[in-house]
């Protein structure tokens, strides 16, 4: 491999796309979602219910450590791998999807996997632990990860998307966007204090509800974290 060759294969182009498009669709998505009274209320709930979390010592040094842990492994893939996986070549609508859904599919079987025998066996309990002293959560929950959980939960899923990649040709920047995005936001609702029971936000509900039972304590299941697919499938749905 040699210099030219990686010159010639860097496609920043197509990264800063995929970069700016998740950016900019999740900075819409939430202006508009917390214009609806239903969701602000729900918003305002959680933050009653981070602070007095927040103000314990234990969680704002854990939270900066992750967030560090997040923001330079992402910048490393996004900067150093995304752009030799990434394609900017028009495909047909539908591809978009079934690419990002076939890498969220993989990762979810990927994280299930790592979750239950690693996280929850007896090779990483104690750093998975650290998660689980939130027994009652909210969305401040999300970010309270040990960096180390943080660092092998991002590593899976960039390494899904580009492990698949490299298999199976490159993703167009808008199946990166999907599939990151459904990712990144799935991962903090899940611990976000939900009780909307109806139609539209049932789907949210279910996905907050089967998270709350496996915090309950470390014996629980639901293991997964975007379906609940694999859980149904391996009987651990709690
Ligand atoms: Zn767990
Ligand atoms: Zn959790």
């Amino acid at each position: 491999m040699s210099i030219d060759w990686l010159i010639e294969h860097y496609n920043w182009q197509g990264m800063l796309v995929h970069l700016l498009g998740l950016v900019v669709l999740t900075k819409i998505t939430w202006t508009l979602v917390f214009r609806i009274p239903a969701i602000q209320e729900m918003y305002q709930w959680n933050r009653r219910e981070d602070k007095p979390k927040k103000s314990l010592a234990k969680y704002r040094p854990i939270m900066k450590q992750t967030a560090q842990v997040g923001l330079y492994l992402h910048a490393a893939f996004f900067f150093l791998l995304i752009p030799f996986v990434v394609t900017l070549e028009a495909q047909p609508v539908w591809k978009y999807f079934t690419d990002a859904l076939m890498i969220l599919l993989v990762y979810d079987f990927l994280y299930y996997v790592t979750h239950r025998f690693i996280f929850h066996g007896k090779i990483l309990r104690r750093v998975h632990g650290l998660h689980h002293q939130a027994r009652d959560i909210s969305a401040v929950d999300s970010r309270y990860v040990h960096p180390l959980e943080t660092f092998i939960g991002t590593c899976l899923f960039m390494g899904t998307a580009l492990g698949l990649a490299a298999a199976f040709g490159s993703f167009h920047a808008v199946t990166f966007i999907i599939a990151q995005f459904i990712f990144n936001n799935v991962n903090q609702i899940n611990h976000t204090k939900f009780n909307l029971d109806y139609f539209p936000y049932k789907t949210v509900n279910y996905i907050t509800t089967k998270h709350a039972i496996h915090h309950i304590d470390m014996n629980k299941g639901n293991y997964s974290t975007l379906s609940p697919l694999y859980d149904w499938m391996f009987g651990t749905l709690d």
